[in-house]
């Protein structure tokens, strides 16, 4: 029988996911495409970007978080594609790269990039998070930020402000503690002059969580001395200057967490997007008024089930609807009726620096170290999910003891 031509574009935790159940159906070709020859890990961006220079070196740190699509790939019957998606032409069920790929089944899974919110400077003087690129880049400015503050022990304090205090936030603040002690010793500049601040305009960090997480993570952060200023909104930023609902505030480095959209999809044809630009598809993942073609993941915006609100841009998320789709689209091609997809909450880990964490779920919330010892098994998990199980290990031995250097 002739294989149905599957292409999966993006090669996050969704694409990843997705190509690797679909290839294990043989009546179905799968072709991955992405920008790059690596899957990018973004949950270790924050230990890239707090690893001072000396402890561990670039090209390692790179490798860390950047996991080689021919090592996922290796054993299964997945062709991987590294280039820019640049069209999708629905009518005729082609995916333009370098050249045309026909498609019976596409999924996209393009995933999210920074959402400024149209505040004025914020792209151009913020650093955000969105590759090991960038979380080099942030680390290279925070190190001559201090190198250069030394030289100028009269200058006010050394201010490092992060906005946003959803997950992201959070967890950059808190993790930015080892890497600013140890600069402090290296260039012998006094710790207390170096500041972190986390701003967010709602009245408590996380404020998407119960009271209680808000509480521990309050209680944690404070611990490790960041400056928690709530109910605060940028309005406008310059270079080294943010004005906000609160006044002008300073800043040396100013790192963007407050928020993602989708990446569009690169096709002419229209598209309805919703909120944050995610892409409109039905209960099953598929895109509206075309029934070959699924978007998952940060980029889709599949509402909770009887509700309104998106599913959140998780990577468990990710991965899950990317099981569901690929369950899916095989039924499909032995027409058969896919199964349903139900909603569900999922637990979030939220690490606030060395080896500490809090897990919460719906039944439950831990916190400490205990939370980082769950955290580590999930990484784990995925690994093996993604590489087998010796390389899983492996990875997860190796990323361990190059991010315990900055704690
Ligand atoms: C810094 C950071 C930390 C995070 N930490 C966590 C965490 O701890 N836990 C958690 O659950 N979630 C975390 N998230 C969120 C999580 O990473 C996302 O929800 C998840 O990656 C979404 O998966 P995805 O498959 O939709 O997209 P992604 O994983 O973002 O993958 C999208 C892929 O599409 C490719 N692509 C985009 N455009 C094109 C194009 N035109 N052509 C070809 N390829 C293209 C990209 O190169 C990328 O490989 C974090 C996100 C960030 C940015």
């Amino acid at each position: 029988m002739k294989q149905k031509q599957v292409i999966v574009i993006g090669a996050g935790f969704g694409g990843v996911r997705a190509a690797l159940d679909l290839s294990k159906n043989p009546e179905l070709s799968v072709t991955i495409i992405d920008q790059y020859p690596y899957h990018s890990v973004h949950g270790q961006l924050y230990e890239v970007a707090t690893s001072p220079t000396e402890l561990t070196a670039m090209p390692e740190l790179k490798r860390s978080v950047e996991l080689p699509l021919l090592q996922i790939f290796k054993n299964s019957p997945v062709k991987i594609v590294t280039a820019k998606v640049v069209d999708i032409k629905f009518a005729s069920k082609t995916v333009i790269v370098d050249k045309p790929y026909s498609y019976d089944y596409l999924v996209c899974a393009l995933g999210s990039q920074p959402n400024f919110f149209s505040i004025p400077g914020a792209s151009e003087h913020a650093w955000h998070f969105s590759s090991g690129y960038d979380a080099l880049k942030i680390r290279g400015e925070i190190e001559s930020t201090i190198a250069l503050a030394k030289n100028n022990l009269r200058k006010k304090d050394v201010q490092i402000v992060i906005a946003g205090g959803g997950v992201a936030g959070v967890e950059v603040a808190a993790e930015l503690h080892g890497m600013l002690n140890y600069l402090s010793w290296r260039e012998n500049y006094p710790r207390h002059k170096i500041v972190t601040t986390l701003i967010d305009r709602s009245e408590a960090m996380l404020s998407m969580f119960p009271k209680e997480v808000q509480e521990i993570a309050h209680q944690r952060l404070e611990e490790l001395g960041v400056v928690l200023d709530t109910g605060v909104s940028i309005e406008s930023i310059s270079k080294h200057e943010l004005q906000t609902s609160d006044g002008v505030k300073e800043f040396d480095v100013l790192i963007w967490a407050a928020g993602v959209r989708a990446n569009p999809l690169p096709t002419s044809e229209s598209v309805s997007v919703k909120k944050g630009d995610r892409v409109e598809v039905d209960a099953q993942f598929k895109l509206v008024g075309q029934p070959d073609v699924f978007v998952l993941g940060d980029q889709c915006a599949r509402a909770e089930d009887g509700g309104v609100n998106p599913l959140p841009g998780t990577a468990s998320q990710a991965i899950r609807q990317a099981k569901y789709v690929a369950t899916a689209i095989k039924a499909l091609a032995k027409n058969q009726q896919p199964p349903l997809f139900t909603c569900q909450s999922l637990p979030y880990i939220i690490p606030l620096g060395p080896k500490w964490a809090i897990f919460y779920s719906k039944r439950k919330v831990v916190k400490g170290y205990l939370g980082y010892l769950i955290r580590q098994v999930v990484w784990f998990k995925y690994y093996i999910s993604i590489l087998g199980f010796t390389k899983g290990i492996h990875w997860l031995l190796r990323t361990s003891e190059l991010f315990k250097r900055n704690d």
